[in-house]
């Protein structure tokens, strides 16, 4: 019987297939795995570049490997993606070609055309259809870029010659030989060029950009039939039935599909996702207003925030601090102590996302007493996490989101149990981690297995019991705690010439 579902992970420093098999309840449970690191090229400061030959090559070696330690493409039903989100390709729609190397999220190289645009005045517009602020993140200003680059690629694009994609698109395209040129709707909404609310192109965003409609992929719900692969890949034909962004994969994965639901991934940075529900609420906080999933014939929409420096600031003290020799080391120097010791740090290494928004701010520690140690800096650093997120919520709360009773987590960092606790302490809600953790594989894999009609709901509750943690420290002590925290972030935003208020 064909019951498995292959899902394709295609991220920023790997590329992974993970084969699941999906039981007649509806469980899913990962029976191969194939990784393949990528390669990162920094070309000048702030710029960053994948080959997308190279990841498609990467993708078709982890989807053979993986198809074949499961048993073979006969057991297989569907197939599922999710990617590294922004990240934008160029290539010849006839030969499948990249005409350029892949310009990643994190790259900045675009950001005087963002600024020019927001001085113009564009930025309410922009916001108001796309739920998007004006920066360099995101697609738009990459895909105009990389056609201004290529010799003559804006007037090949405009006669349908040459196509443009975020790397789900590009993957679609190669596994079905040319023949599909889709996205799916999560992926669109982090361009900058599709109406959140009709999720079609917009074309006065394409003129604004300077980006051709027509090299632009068709939009498709993410549990649609996207393609069907090219049968010598693999053997045979596989249906592709389901695509997200990572992170809309990752709600879809922790199975947060209701309003007032949301997760949180603790990884090097960390990325809010809070379902808002069936209309789009415009954030007044700058969090950034997305498409949560189009999917079951319904759409949800999110509100996310993301914070720069989460894990990094575990990584800081051990690599750089060298307070630590482990990540992991972290858990019982932090409890070590019995309280932060008025220790507050605040993790700006790349500038503070948000709410703040404040790319110059830098790392900042404030209380520092002659009775500060190490185990003063961990702790302030695994206390970071918990402000942060903190704030997300609060930024969520005015904006209007339902609120939260369960914070749903995944993440190298919620191996600690410390860190755990505090952010339901500080956050005042209850934090849930499933008991399998690659929660972005396991949203693909959910949206191909109902697109293909394996389950007859997106999200089942997991078969093994979640690690829990409820709030319980009383209501003086946290507003004392965030009264610190407060300070410390005024600090840090003052010390980078900013306004706090
Ligand atoms: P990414 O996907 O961004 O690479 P991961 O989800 O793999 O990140 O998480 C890795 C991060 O988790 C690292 O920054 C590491 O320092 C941190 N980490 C791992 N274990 C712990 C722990 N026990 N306590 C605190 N941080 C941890």
């Amino acid at each position: 019987m064909s019951n498995l579902i292959l899902a394709i992970d295609q991220g920023t420093t790997s590329t992974r297939a993970i084969a699941f098999e999906v039981s007649p309840d509806g469980a899913f449970a990962p029976v191969a795995v194939s990784q393949i690191e990528l390669q990162q090229h920094f070309p000048r400061s702030g710029w960053v570049e994948h080959d997308a030959a190279e990841i498609w090559t990467a993708t078709l070696q982890t989807c053979r490997e993986a198809i074949r330690k499961a048993g073979g493409v006969g057991r297989f039903a569907a197939i599922g993606i999710t990617n590294q989100r922004e990240t934008s390709v160029v290539w010849n729609a006839a030969t499948g070609e990249p005409l350029h190397r892949a310009v990643v999220w994190q790259d900045r190289r675009t950001a005087d055309v963002t600024a020019r645009l927001a001085a113009e005045g564009h930025e309410a517009e922009v916001q108001a259809a796309t739920g998007l602020i004006l920066d360099p993140y995101f697609s738009a200003s990459k895909f105009a870029w990389l056609l201004g680059v290529v010799p003559g690629a804006r007037e090949r694009a405009e006669r349908g010659e040459v196509r443009l994609g975020t790397i789900e698109s590009w993957l679609i395209f190669k596994l079905t030989g040319g023949d599909s040129h889709v996205t799916d709707a999560t992926n669109a909404s982090r361009t900058s060029l599709m109406d959140l609310r009709s999720r079609q192109w917009r074309p006065d965003l394409c003129e604004l950009f300077g980006v051709p409609v027509q090299a632009l992929p068709e939009i498709r719900d993410c549990d649609s039939r996207l393609g069907e692969t090219d049968a010598s890949l693999f053997g045979r034909a596989l249906p592709i039935h389901g695509a997200a962004g990572d992170q809309q994969a990752a709600l879809v994965g922790h199975g947060a599909l209701q309003p007032g639901e949301a997760k949180i991934t603790y990884g090097t940075g960390a990325f809010l996702v809070a379902n808002v529900g069936a209309e789009p609420v415009a954030s007044t906080s700058r969090l950034l207003g997305t498409l949560a999933y189009a999917a079951e014939g319904r759409v949800a929409y999110a509100l996310e925030g993301s914070i720069f420096s989460a894990g990094s600031a575990i990584q800081w003290l051990r690599d750089g601090l060298k307070v630590i020799s482990e990540s992991r080391q972290s858990e019982a120097m932090a409890q070590s102590l019995a309280d932060n010791g008025g220790v507050y740090l605040v993790p700006g290494f790349t500038g503070l996302g948000a709410p703040w928004w404040e790319p110059e701010a830098r790392g900042t520690v404030i209380g520092l007493t002659r009775d500060s140690g190490p185990a003063h800096m961990v702790r302030a650093a695994l206390e970071s996490l918990a402000y942060q997120t903190r704030d997300l919520l609060d930024a969520l709360a005015r904006d209007g989101a339902p609120r939260l009773e369960t914070l749903r987590v995944d993440g190298g960092v919620t191996a600690n149990a410390f860190a755990m606790q505090f952010v339901a302490d500080i956050c005042e809600v209850t934090v849930e981690r499933p008991a399998f953790q690659e929660m972005t594989a396991l949203g693909a894999a959910r949206l191909a297995a109902f697109g293909c009609g394996l389950t007859d709901r997106l999200a089942t509750p997991p078969s093994e019991a979640p690690a829990i943690w409820r709030p319980k420290m009383d209501d003086e002590q946290r507003q004392a705690l965030l009264k610190g925290w407060r300070r410390a972030v005024r600090a840090a935003i003052i010390a980078a010439g900013g306004n706090p208020e």
